[in-house]
């Protein structure tokens, strides 16, 4: 038998509830909006994120322009911060020092890929890891490995968020992660492996991939390799998290064939309004959750 072949005995199919990522991203964002106007109502100013381009990537300018948005519909303010394609490293370091020493600023994204003359790991270690909204200073990374991270990386939070609203039993689940990279898989296997999931995280070296796949009740995908999750890979009732987007013929597509995978999965989330809505919400989150830690201090 080839590894792609599935289980000789057929599944009876079973209804797949498709996730609407914009809808249960708009009820947590309407839940953000509340707990915003009560602050503002007693007296605060409201929580401001700090918004970071480097270049004029169409892509990265859209990107931000949608986190922005997102913000002013919260009640949440947000900056911009502009810097020209040929800016050096220390321009920007020095931009984000500014920035964690204005008070006024509670959250600091600096929007990625950045061009070629500046290491994002250098950046990531300059933001004030108490206003890294974005998680990705190797303290906050280190503070959700200690199990004490109170920021974390958005994308894995989306998910944990999705398997939570949606009553997916996490504790003694089998999950398998697709992708270890330092946003999505090594983070989101430590919070399934923190609420007690058994957890196998999976990459381009990994042998038998659809046999772990077809054991997984929680199964993240999060390869960018376009429709690589066969239905044959899907365990009949599994909870399927398709993080992957790429851009096949002009069409978004995720690293599931969702098609296949309906009446399979108990579970599944779409490429278009599926995790990507989840992450942004849990990058205001992040924000309002760091401006009320620092109100705190
Ligand atoms: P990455 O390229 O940093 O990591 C990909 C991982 O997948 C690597 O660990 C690699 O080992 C593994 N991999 C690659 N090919 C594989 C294969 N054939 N079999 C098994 N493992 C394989 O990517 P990333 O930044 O983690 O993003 C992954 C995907 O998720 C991309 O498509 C990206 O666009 C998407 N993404 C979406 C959101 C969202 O909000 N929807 C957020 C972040 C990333």
């Amino acid at each position: 038998m080839s590894e792609s072949q599935g289980p000789q005995h057929p599944i009876d199919p079973i209804e797949t509830r498709i996730l609407d990522g914009l809808a249960l991203a708009n009820e947590i964002r309407a839940e953000l909006a509340d707990e915003i106007a009560q602050l503002v109502a007693t007296g605060e100013r409201e929580p401001r994120l700090a918004v970071v381009l480097v270049g004029d990537d169409p892509a990265s300018r859209s990107y931000i322009k949608g986190k922005q948005r997102a913000c002013e519909r919260i009640g949440m303010a947000s900056v911009e911060h502009l810097l020209p394609e040929s800016s050096s490293q220390d321009e920007l370091l020095r931009l984000i020092d500014e920035l964690n020493a204005d008070d006024q600023i509670d959250g600091i994204l600096v929007q990625l890929p950045l061009p070629r003359q500046i290491s994002a790991a250098a950046v990531a270690e300059a933001i004030d890891p108490a206003k890294d909204a974005d998680a990705l200073h190797p303290m906050t990374a280190g503070r959700l490995l200690a199990g004490t991270a109170e920021l974390i990386s958005c994308t894995p939070l989306g998910i944990m968020t999705v398997l939570d609203r949606y009553e997916i039993p996490i504790e003694g689940a089998f999950a398998v992660v697709i992708g270890r990279s330092n946003i999505v898989g090594k983070p989101i296997s430590l919070l399934l492996q923190q609420r007690n999931a058994t957890v196998t995280m999976c990459h381009s070296r990994t042998r038998n991939l659809p046999e772990l796949c077809r054991k997984a009740d929680i199964l993240v995908a999060a390869a960018g390799q376009p429709r690589m999750v066969k239905a044959d890979w899907i365990k009949s009732g599994a909870a399927v998290m398709d993080v992957g987007v790429s851009e096949v013929d002009g069409k978004l597509v995720g690293d599931v064939d969702f098609e296949a995978a309906l009446g399979i999965a108990g579970l599944i989330t779409p490429s278009r309004r599926g995790i990507g809505p989840m992450t942004i919400t849990m990058l205001l989150r992040n924000t309002l959750h760091a401006f009320k830690s620092r109100r705190r201090e």
